[in-house]
């Protein structure tokens, strides 16, 4: 079966087309450039960009596909969790196509479509396993026996998440927003061990994370050494701090529950140094690592068409055509 995917969750219209496990388009048009100037997401702004971004991405996905909308089996769209107004616009368009064509809905769960769309690049997804979901608003370990029927939350952050962490750390050095691929890219030019930064939690036992006092104690660096700071050692300190302890809870968690894969998914899953140093730990450890692409980790379309994918050969029922969106949607509903 085909699957059209779209998501709208936060500023990404992504529009994604899928035949089982093989990628057929994953179109993207983003209000990035209408945030930027804020510092951040604007929610209203979003929700006008996907209203007009939303019918042209659908057509250009099909047309990269080749297919018409006739081709298409069924309808896959984020419901939730994300920015109220950005989601509504998308669930209410996925009921217009799936009314329209008269194919099945499927409302999906974000974080466990960033999960998912790994099986786009390399195939069905080992279970049980372990994924570390790393985002703009999540940052969490989550043991996933059948990502169409449970996801299993065995930690989170206590307080910012990952991406957000890089986000405001970006903003104390004076990098564009999204900070995540500006601090990434200044790394590469620095040491990491340069500043020793504050660890969070790391060895408390927990799967917890936190990054606020990572985030403070970055700010006050900054601060001290005024002009004379830089932002290379900076950037590639605070990313080894944060990347040190994801990869550490990783593993942990792999051993904890006896686990031989682990999956890194969500934005900051495109962070060079945390695919580099997981590759490290895992080989070492004798886990099997699985990272998409870094296009495929940030939001897209193709994620949501993935997981719809996985519910429509597992012979889930399709959501009702009341579905809400909801942006506080848990971790624990793959699918409304
Ligand atoms: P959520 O998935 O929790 O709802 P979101 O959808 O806004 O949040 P994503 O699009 O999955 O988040 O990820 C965006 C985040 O990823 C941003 O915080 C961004 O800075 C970060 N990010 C993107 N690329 C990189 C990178 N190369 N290194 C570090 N962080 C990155
Ligand atoms: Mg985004
Ligand atoms: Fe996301």
């Amino acid at each position: 079966p085909i699957v059209l995917g779209i998501e709208t969750s936060c500023d990404e219209t992504g529009v994604g087309i899928v035949r089982g496990h093989t990628l057929l388009a994953d179109t993207i048009a983003s209000s990035m450039d209408e945030h930027a100037r804020f510092g951040g997401v604007v929610p209203e702004v979003a929700s006008r960009a996907h209203l007009d971004a939303m019918a042209p991405t659908v057509d250009s996905a099909l047309a990269k596909a080749g297919l018409k909308f006739s081709d298409i089996d069924a309808i896959a769209v984020t419901a939730g969790p994300g920015l109220a107004g950005a989601l509504l616009v998308g669930v209410a368009a996925a009921k217009a196509y799936s009314v329209g064509l008269g194919v099945p809905l499927y409302g999906v769960n974000h974080l466990a479509a960033h999960v998912a769309v790994d099986q786009l690049e390399h195939g069905p997804l080992p279970e049980p396993c372990m994924a570390l979901l790393v985002s703009g608003g999540h940052s969490s370990l989550l043991l996933v026996p059948d990502v169409t029927r449970e996801v299993i939350s065995l930690g989170s952050t206590v307080d910012d998440a990952a991406g957000e962490a890089f986000d405001k750390v970006a903003r104390v050095l004076g990098l564009p927003f999204p900070g995540g691929p500006h601090i990434d890219r200044a790394a590469r030019e620095g040491r990491g061990d340069a500043i020793p930064f504050p660890r969070g939690k790391v060895d408390d036992g927990t799967l917890d994370f936190s990054f606020s006092g990572l985030k403070t104690a970055v700010a006050r660096y900054v601060e001290k050494q005024g002009d004379s700071v830089s932002v290379s050692d900076v950037a590639a300190s605070f990313q080894e701090a944060v990347v040190d302890v994801l990869t550490r809870k990783a593993l942990q968690a792999c051993r904890a529950h006896g686990v031989e894969d682990l999956l890194i998914g969500g934005g900051v899953a495109a962070n060079s140094r945390l695919r580099a140093l997981a590759q490290e730990r895992c080989d070492a450890a004798g886990v099997r690592l699985r990272v998409p692409r870094p296009g495929l980790c940030t939001d897209n379309g193709a994620m949501v068409a993935a997981l719809g994918s996985n519910l429509v050969a597992a012979g889930a029922a399709p959501s009702l055509l009341d579905i809400p969106a909801d942006s506080s949607m848990p971790i624990t509903t793959v699918s409304v």
